[in-house]
């Protein structure tokens, strides 16, 4: 049965199996192809070394002749233990023949080098074709990327590779859509900010034509400096007024100036530099007609974003007029209020004349006595009354011409309670005459400050006289003054009078407005009070509580001549 199947495994390998054999532990053949061995012990060297083999083991062909059938030197050997339960039973031995093993590899490789030279052209056409299918796709996203980079976003690519490439193709088409959506939204924008540019334009232009004309018309010469005081701009007025000195850009501010002048004292621009505030300066500048004029300079900063003053704007106005109408007022208010306070001392003048002219007619009538000595001696009562009454008159006009009498005001260490007590003493007599009192309530301690005493006696006048009027023989009058933390003095003049008609309120500093009959007020009183305190860089102002008469109120700062006009 073994042999029988050894020899049908022999017959379908044909010459690869020179022989086939299954040994015992023992080595003796139990069946085999070669008749020869069957029922023999093999004990030559191979057949040794494959019965003590535990595992599949190949042996080469013997080197010498062994002198069995079974070998030859194209023979390998190869053993196969076959195991029960980890234990040999038996060993199965094939001979495999050299030869056929090498026809057979022989035919292996001549086969798979075919197969391989196919697999190589055939991979050859492939790699060509589909070469020649990218080329053409990636000659395509070139072009088309050329053209939308020299701006055609209408073209698209058109890649059927079915791969990656394709997939490519199609990201490419999207974006290239994207970027002409974005394209075409970027033009509305743009044109709608073109149009907005324009309009924004126009409108500036439009602007700037308005500003031009109102700061052309504004009848004051405008200048824009820089943080060095040289002129950046002009506006038309200060080449009509400066023309001849102004040699526009960048030339120092005193060009405007009388050559001879320089910069304005205390210049206005130098101070906002420093200040970074509105200032306001009064100088003399030459014009192009070689006039004087008197001018007004208001500057004002130009701040960055910082506050830092980088340019300063400069409005020049002409007072040449206003200040001479001033000057006019002045000396006529002063000149009325001469008038009103000769008027109201006239009865006390003429008291003391009366008296004296009755003096003169006792004296006159007083026959001489023989002795020179007792004639004297009846005289001399006469004589001493009139004296009194002589020098209160002369006291009295003194007072009026030194009030009435035209000079500039004169910055001076002014003492404000003596102010009051002289302004007091001039009103007194009319006051008591009219049944009035007067009262002062003067601060010990106020500070003496840098002021105009003959300008402030004449505001303290006009504002006692107005409370004797507003009294009306009868009530009282009050002066006060204080001083506090802030301000140096503050001066306050009350009466019990009829108090300030509502609807009169907002007018009694302006010249010209009075409530008094005909012949009696001018209006100019209080306005001059309000330019004087002004001028001594204070304030003034009016209060008149329903049925409690009226007070005005005076403010003068400690350092007034120092202080800087803001506007
Ligand atoms: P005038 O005294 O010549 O009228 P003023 O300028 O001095 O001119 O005063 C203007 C007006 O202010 C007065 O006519 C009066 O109506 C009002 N006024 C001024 N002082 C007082 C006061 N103490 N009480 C009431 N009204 C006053």
């Amino acid at each position: 049965m073994a042999n029988q199947s050894l020899k049908m495994a022999r017959a379908q390998h044909g010459d690869d199996i020179a022989y086939l054999l299954m040994q015992d532990q023992g080595g003796q053949v139990l069946a085999s192809t070669v008749p020869e061995v069957d029922g023999t012990a093999l004990s030559d060297p191979i057949s040794q070394v494959a019965l003590h083999s535990d595992e599949l083991i190949v042996q080469d062909p013997p080197d010498e002749e062994l002198g069995l059938a079974l070998y030859n030197e194209s023979v390998y050997d190869v053993a196969v233990p076959i195991l029960d339960h980890g234990k040999r039973v038996a060993t199965l031995r094939l001979g495999v023949s050299s030869a056929g093993i090498r026809s057979r590899v022989g035919n292996v490789i001549f086969r798979g080098a075919w197969m391989a030279a196919l697999a190589l052209f055939a991979g050859m056409l492939l790699a060509i074709a589909v070469d020649r299918k990218m080329h053409r796709s990636f000659r395509e996203l070139i072009g088309v990327t050329r053209s939308i980079a020299e701006g055609d976003l209408e073209r698209r690519v058109s890649i059927d590779t079915g791969d990656e490439l394709e997939e490519l193709g199609h990201t490419f088409n999207d974006m290239t859509e994207q970027l002409a959506a974005s394209r075409q939204e970027l033009r509305q924008w743009g044109e709608a900010l073109e149009q907005k540019v324009e309009t924004r334009t126009h409108e500036l232009e439009e602007e700037r034509q308005k500003l031009s004309a109102i700061v052309g018309g504004i009848g004051a010469a405008t200048l824009l400096l820089d943080d060095q005081q040289n002129i950046q701009w002009a506006n038309q007025t200060a080449y009509e007024w400066f023309t001849q000195s102004l040699n526009l850009p960048a030339l120092p501010c005193n060009a405007p100036a009388d050559s001879s002048h320089g910069r304005c004292q205390g210049c206005a621009t130098a101070k906002v530099v420093h200040s970074g505030k509105v200032q306001q300066c009064d100088t003399v500048f030459q014009t192009v007609d070689g006039k004087r004029r008197n001018f007004r300079i208001t500057a004002s900063p130009v701040l960055d974003h910082e506050g830092k003053v980088t340019q300063v704007v400069e409005l020049i106005q002409d007072v040449t007029e206003e200040r001479r109408m001033e000057q006019q007022l002045l000396q006529a208010s002063k000149m009325v209020a001469v008038g009103e306070l000769a008027s109201a001392v006239a009865h006390e003048i003429n008291n003391p004349l009366a008296v004296i002219a009755a003096s003169v007619e006792r004296m006159q009538r007083t026959p001489l006595d023989a002795d020179p000595a007792a004639t004297r001696a009846k005289y001399k009562g006469y004589l001493d009354t009139m004296q009194r009454h002589v020098y209160r008159c002369k006291g009295i006009i003194e007072k009026l011409l030194s009030f009435g009498r035209h000079r500039e005001p004169s910055w001076e260490s002014t003492d404000i309670n003596h102010v009051i007590h002289e302004a007091v003493g001039l009103v007194v007599p009319r006051a008591a005459a009219d049944g009035i009192t007067v009262v002062t309530a003067l601060a010990a301690d106020l500070p003496i400050i840098d002021s105009d005493a003959d300008g402030l006696t004449q505001v303290f006048v006009n504002l006692l006289s107005n409370a004797l009027d507003a009294c009306d023989y009868k009530g009282s009058i009050r002066v006060s003054t204080r001083t506090d933390d802030d301000e140096a003095v503050i001066a306050e003049v009350s009466d019990t009078g009829c108090g300030i008609p509502a609807e009169a309120y907002g007018e009694i500093f302006e010249p010209f407005f009075t409530t008094k009959p005909e012949g009696k007020g001018t209006g100019l009183g209080l306005s001059i009070c309000s330019r004087i305190i002004h001028r001594l860089g204070g304030r003034i102002r009016a209060d008149s509580p329903a049925g409690s008469g009226a007070t005005f109120t005076i403010i003068l700062p400690k350092d007034a001549r120092q202080r800087e006009v803001v506007a």
